[in-house]
């Protein structure tokens, strides 16, 4: 497992000038990837470039190990735009950098020095770089935990790697049920339901897609119709990125301290593929598709990246406190009576409440869908989920990290 530590780096001018070495061995071995690409159709890899620009003048102004990675990056971006341009004709392939920009350097642990909180970074020979950094209580670095160090406008961000700790073999399971308009619904054995809401990240959406929209008519009309882009626009796409980022590790987080707290051991998802059927099992689906909305363009392919971004940071997460991330098949867990047992697509009432018309159950959609997903895991191990009487249903706000108790009724 990876974690990353930052630290402030002191102002230094050589590592401007180390930036700059590497932005110019970049365009450098760009120029001679785009050469080989016209002339053979082949993209060199990291070990070709790193054969032909050994003894080059910039590679040797700075640690050798700090120039491999420049061009191993590179080896790397290239690699990715061939693939990628497999699928997407109109792919560019790797940029090369502003004259005089100052690119982030990487150091190997080659070139690091670790005492105590103190980190000796080699610039290049007899020049050095020192910080003081802090991790977390109870985790020692050493030469051999490392993995990179990466300066970058101010900061030095170090990489190292910690061993994953044993999977934790008793406690409680929890069952999640993933959702737009709301993230996630947990339920554990113990009865207890959480309710994260989307709302936050559809808000997030909508205010994005509007100001893009403008922005976008905007530079339309100035330019003629012939940019389609502008700053305004990179900067609200990166603006919508972080937010969205920002509710999805809140959310995670939240999940993961509430198992740490009540000793849970296994969380239960149902797997990403049905999600996407979700859009047809519906009379209204304009109306449906429309609340479930993300962006009107690339709809499909955002809605499915965040839903498997959010399994993916949760699972990292757990992964940190040993509590293992399984899927179970997701298949009529909306529709099934988490009291008796009853499968009937009508029951699902509204999108938010599921009234069982054989039981009489009045329940929350979601809490229903995620008691199933628990009982489907549960099952097959003999073991009861009697006990999940569903005493309490927490909604969780995704703005203010606040628990607002909800009253509800089940039967
Ligand atoms: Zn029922």
């Amino acid at each position: 497992m990876y974690f990353t530590a930052k630290a402030k780096v002191p102002e230094r001018s050589e590592l401007k000038e180390v930036g700059n070495v590497c932005t110019k061995i970049w365009n450098k071995a760009n120029y001679y990837c785009r050469e080989q690409w016209e002339k053979t159709g082949k993209i060199p890899d990291y070990y070709e470039l790193q054969r032909v620009f050994k003894d080059d003048f910039w590679c040797r102004k700075v640690h050798s190990h700090t120039a491999q990675a420049v061009l191993h990056k590179l080896a790397e971006a290239y690699r990715s735009w061939f693939q990628l341009r497999k699928i997407d004709a109109t792919a560019n392939p790797p940029m090369f950098r502003k004259k005089n920009s100052i690119s982030t350097i990487t150091f190997t642990r080659y070139a690091v020095k670790i005492e105590k909180c103190q980190m000796q970074l080699t610039l290049k020979r007899g020049v050095y770089l020192h910080l003081d950094f802090q991790l977390q209580p109870k985790i020692e670095l050493t030469h051999e935990n490392i993995v990179r160090v990466e300066v970058k406008s101010g900061f030095a961000y170090i990489v190292y790697r910690v061993e994953d700790p044993p999977w934790k073999q008793d406690g409680q399971v929890m069952g999640v049920d993933l959702g737009v308009i709301h993230t996630a619904t947990t339920v554990k054995e113990d009865g207890e339901a959480r309710i994260y809401t989307g709302r936050g990240l559809l808000s997030i959406q909508r205010y994005f897609n509007k100001e893009i929209g403008r922005a976008q008519s905007i530079v339309k009309k100035q330019s003629h119709g012939k940019k389609e882009w502008s700053k305004r626009l990179s900067q609200l796409a990166r603006k919508r990125a972080r937010q969205i980022k920002h509710v999805l590790h809140a959310q995670t987080k939240a999940i993961v301290d509430d198992c740490v707290r009540s000793n849970v051991n296994v969380v239960v998802a149902g797997d990403l593929h049905n999600i996407r059927k979700l859009r047809s099992d519906t009379k209204k689906p304009e109306k449906l598709v429309r609340a479930r909305s993300w962006g009107r363009v690339n709809n499909q392919k955002n809605h499915a990246w965040s839903f498997s971004q959010f399994t993916a940071t949760l699972e990292y997460k757990l992964r940190r406190e040993g509590i293992l991330l399984v899927q179970v098949n997701e298949k009529a867990t909306s529709k099934t009576c988490c009291r008796c047992g009853e499968i009937r697509k009508r029951n699902r009432k509204t999108r938010g409440l599921y009234v069982c018309s054989k039981c009489g159950l009045h329940i929350n959609a979601d809490v229903n869908g995620a008691v199933n997903i628990l009982r489907k895991y549960l099952r097959p191990l003999g073991r009861s989920s009697a006990n999940v009487s569903l005493a309490k249903v927490i909604k969780w706000k995704e703005s203010r990290l606040s628990l607002e108790a909800l009253s509800f009724r089940v039967g």
